[in-house]
C-alpha cells in the first residue's frame, strides 16, 4: 500500500474563489496568478478550477508552454518578463503578454523584428516602482520606457505592485503608491493593473481595469492571518491529509522526538503522523499547532489534537488526548477545511504562502472535482 499522504485540491473550491474575485472587483479582468506552480496546487488544478479567468500570469516560459499544450487559449502574463532575449521568439510564438522592468529588456524588444511575428500588436505591461523597490521603472525614466517601446509598436499598458496591500500600519502605503502611479502615467494610454489580493479585499478603489490576485483563489489570506478572511467566504483548495501509523503510549515526564522538546504531562497517548518536512510541513511548527483528526471512524467527526515533540523528515507526533477513539489508520488533517493553513503557518513563524508553494513533489496530487 501506499504510504497514506495525499494533496486533494477542490475544483469547486477554486471556482467559487474567483466567482468571489469576480464580486468583489465586478468592473475589472482577472489575472489569475499561478506563479509557483499554481502556488503548489498544480497547473492541472487551476486549468480546471479557473477554466473562466481571463488570463493566467506566471514566471516561466516553460509553464506557459504547458498551458498552451493543454488547451488554454486566452492571455499569459510574464510576470517578471524575459530572463534572456533569446526567449522573445518563444514568447511570441506562445502568444504571451510581458511585464517589461529592466531597460535591457527595452532595448531587446527594440531590436527585435516584429514584422515577423506580428499578428496584431503585441501586448505589453510596462511596470513602475512606486515604492515597493523591487522590479520596474521609477516614475520619472517611466514615461521614456513607455514611449520607446510604444514607437517600437508595441501596445502598452502600465502596471504596478503593492507592498502593503494587506497591512495598515506599513509604508509604503497603498494610497501613496496609487497616487505615484497615476501621476505617473496622465495621458498614457493604456489598461492598468495594480491590485493582488490584499488590495482586493481591502482597497477597492484601487482595482485598475485588470487585478491580480494569487492567494486568494486559492483560499488562503494575503496577511497570513486566517481570521482577516474569515468573513471574505473563501473556500481552502488543498487540503493535506494522511494517517496515523502508530500509537505510542508515554508515561508522565517522557519525552517524544528528536530533541525531547514535548515532554508528557501525565500518561497519554501519541499519534505518529505519516507527514513530515520532507513533504512540506514545516519543520519550525510549534508545539500546540492544530492538527484536525478523525475520532473514531466517522471523518467528519473530527477533533483537534496538538502537535507534540518536533516534526522530523517523514513524521510528525501529536496529542491524542483528545481523541479516545483514534486508532492506527484513523484519518488527519494537516491543512484544508478544518485547519486553516494560515493557523499553521502562523504557528511555525511564516505565511500560508509559503506553506502552499513547499508542498513537497513526493506528496501525490488528487483533483477533487
Ligand atoms: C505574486 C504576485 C501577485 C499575487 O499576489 P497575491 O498576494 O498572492 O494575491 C500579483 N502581482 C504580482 C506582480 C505578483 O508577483
Amino acid at each position: 500500500m501506499e504510504r497514506p499522504i495525499l494533496a486533494s485540491m477542490d475544483i469547486d473550491a477554486m471556482r467559487h474563489n474567483l466567482t468571489r474575485i469576480r464580486e468583489l472587483a465586478p468592473q475589472t479582468q482577472v489575472w489569475s496568478v499561478i506563479k509557483a506552480n499554481a502556488y503548489g496546487h498544480g497547473f492541472a488544478a487551476a486549468l480546471k478550477g479557473l477554466a473562466l479567468t481571463d488570463g493566467f500570469a506566471l514566471l516561466d516560459i516553460q509553464d506557459a508552454r504547458y498551458l498552451r499544450e493543454n488547451g488554454w487559449k486566452g492571455p499569459i502574463l510574464l510576470l517578471e518578463g524575459l530572463f534572456s532575449a533569446d526567449d522573445l521568439k518563444l514568447a511570441f510564438m506562445l502568444d504571451c503578454t510581458l511585464v517589461v522592468h529592466t531597460e535591457s529588456q527595452v532595448a531587446a524588444l527594440e531590436t527585435f523584428d516584429l514584422t515577423q511575428h506580428q499578428a496584431k500588436p503585441r501586448p505589453i505591461y510596462l511596470k513602475m516602482n512606486t515604492g515597493m523597490n523591487r522590479l520596474g521603472f521609477s516614475p520619472s525614466d517611466y514615461r521614456l520606457m513607455y514611449h520607446r517601446l510604444h514607437a517600437a509598436g508595441y501596445a502598452m499598458h502600465h502596471m504596478t505592485h503593492f507592498a502593503n496591500a494587506d497591512r495598515v500600519d506599513c509604508l509604503p502605503s497603498v494610497g501613496s503608491q496609487y497616487d505615484l502611479f497615476n501621476e505617473a502615467i496622465t495621458d498614457l494610454p493604456g489598461d492598468t493593473s495594480t491590485a493582488n489580493s490584499g488590495a482586493i479585499l481591502w482597497h477597492r478603489t484601487v482595482l485598475g481595469e485588470w487585478v491580480r490576485p494569487g492567494i486568494m483563489l486559492y483560499g488562503a489570506s494575503p496577511s497570513g492571518s486566517f481570521a482577516d478572511i474569515a468573513h471574505a467566504n473563501l473556500k481552502p483548495v488543498m487540503r493535506l491529509s494522511s494517517e496515523i501509523i502508530s500509537i505510542q503510549v508515554v508515561k508522565k515526564g517522557e519525552k517524544v522526538g528528536y530533541g525531547g522538546r514535548f515532554t508528557a504531562p501525565e500518561e497519554m497517548r501519541i499519534g505518529i503522523v505519516a507527514c513530515g518536512y520532507a513533504d512540506g510541513y514545516p519543520r519550525s511548527a510549534s508545539d500546540g499547532t492544530p492538527v484536525w483528526v478523525a475520532d473514531g471512524g466517522d471523518t467528519s467527526n473530527g477533533v483537534i489534537c496538538p502537535l507534540a515533540g518536533q516534526v522530523s523528515m517523514d513524521m510528525l507526533t501529536i496529542d491524542l488526548r483528545a481523541a479516545p477513539l483514534a486508532k492506527i489508520g484513523s484519518k488527519v488533517e494537516l491543512w484544508g477545511k478544518h485547519i486553516p493553513v494560515d493557523d499553521v503557518a502562523q504557528s511555525a513563524g511564516t505565511i500560508g504562502y509559503e506553506l502552499l508553494c513547499a508542498l513537497a513533489p513526493r506528496v501525490p496530487i488528487q483533483l477533487v472535482v
